[in-house]
C-alpha cells in the first residue's frame, strides 16, 4: 500500500448540541480507493467538508501530506492557518458534489480552466491545452464550446470532474457524484471514476452505488450515527458484513 495521504485523528464534528461526528479515525494511502457507505444523516458529506476545511472540527484534526489542514497548533492554541496556505491545502484536494455547480455562463472549456488560470496562473493557451486534454480525458472534447446548460447532466458532472483535476489534485473527493442524476446518466460519470481509480488517483467516495463500491473500492467505510462501525475489503462488507447495523443497511440498499 502507498503512503499516507490524509490521516484522520479523533475527528468530531458538532453543529450546536448536535454531534455529527463522533470520533473517526481514518487513514488514506497513495493510490486507494475509499467508498463511504452509510444512512444518510449518518455524517458522511460532513466527514468529506471535515477533509478540507470547509467544516472546522470540533475536535480531532486532518492531516494532509503530515500537515494539519486548516489550523495549527502555536504556543498550545489552535490557530487558523493564513487563508493562502489553505487555499493552497484545498488545491491539492479535488471535490465534487452531488450538484454541480458549474458557471453558467461559462463554456464548459472556460468552466474547467477558470482556476488554473486565477490560482496557478497559467497563461491561457497552457491552460487551454490542459482543459482540452482533460474533457478528452472524461469524453467530452467535442463539448468544449458548450455551455452547461445545453449539457446533460451526467455531462456536467464530467466537466466538474474535469474541472476538479485541472487543479492536479493528489487526492478527489467525491459526495454522491451521481445522485442528482438520472438513472441512465449515472453509468458514464461511475466510468469516468473508475478510470480515474485505474490511473491511480486517490480517492474517497461517498455513495450509494453499490456496485460501483463493490467492484472500484480498495475498502469500504460503513458510517453510522457519526462513527465507523465496519470497515474492509469490498469482498467482505458486502460478502459477510460483521456489524447488524451493516447488514440491515446493505438489505435494504442491495
Ligand atoms: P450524510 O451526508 O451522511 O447524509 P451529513 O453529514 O450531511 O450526513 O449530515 C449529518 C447530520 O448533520 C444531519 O443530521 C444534518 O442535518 C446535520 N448537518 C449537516 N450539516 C449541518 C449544518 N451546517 N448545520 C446543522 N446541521 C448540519
Ligand atoms: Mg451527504
Amino acid at each position: 500500500m502507498g503512503e499516507p495521504i490524509i490521516v484522520i485523528e479523533g475527528l468530531k464534528k458538532s453543529f450546536g448540541r448536535l454531534e455529527v461526528l463522533r470520533g473517526i479515525d481514518l487513514t488514506i494511502h497513495q493510490g486507494e480507493v475509499v467508498v463511504v457507505i452509510g444512512p444518510s444523516g449518518s455524517g458522511k458529506s460532513t466527514l468529506l467538508r471535515c477533509i478540507n476545511f470547509l467544516e472546522k472540527p470540533t475536535a480531532g484534526r486532518v492531516l494532509f501530506h503530515g500537515e494539519e489542514v486548516g489550523q495549527r497548533l502555536v504556543n498550545g492554541r489552535l490557530v487558523p492557518l493564513p487563508e493562502k496556505v489553505l487555499d493552497q491545502q484545498r488545491a491539492r484536494m479535488g471535490m465534487v458534489f452531488q450538484r454541480f455547480n458549474l458557471f453558467p455562463h461559462m463554456t464548459a472549456l472556460e468552466n474547467v480552466i477558470e482556476a488554473p488560470i486565477r490560482v496557478r496562473k497559467l497563461p491561457r493557451h497552457e491552460a487551454e491545452e490542459l482543459g482540452l486534454r482533460l474533457l478528452r480525458r472524461v469524453g467530452l472534447a467535442d463539448k468544449a464550446g458548450q455551455y452547461p446548460n445545453f449539457l446533460s447532466g451526467g455531462q456536467q458532472q464530467r466537466v466538474a470532474i474535469a474541472r476538479a483535476l485541472a487543479m492536479e489534485p493528489d487526492v478527489m473527493l467525491f459526495d454522491e457524484p451521481t445522485s442528482a442524476l438520472d438513472p441512465e446518466l449515472v453509468g458514464e460519470v461511475l466510468q469516468v471514476m473508475q478510470d480515474l481509480a485505474n490511473d491511480g488517483m486517490t480517492m474517497v467516495v461517498v455513495t450509494h452505488e453499490m456496485g460501483f463500491a463493490r467492484e472500484v473500492g480498495d475498502r469500504v467505510i460503513f458510517m453510522d450515527g457519526g462513527l465507523i462501525l465496519e470497515e474492509g475489503p469490498p469482498e467482505q462488507i458486502f460478502g459477510e458484513p460483521r456489524h447488524p447495523r451493516t447488514r440491515e443497511f446493505l438489505s435494504k440498499v442491495l
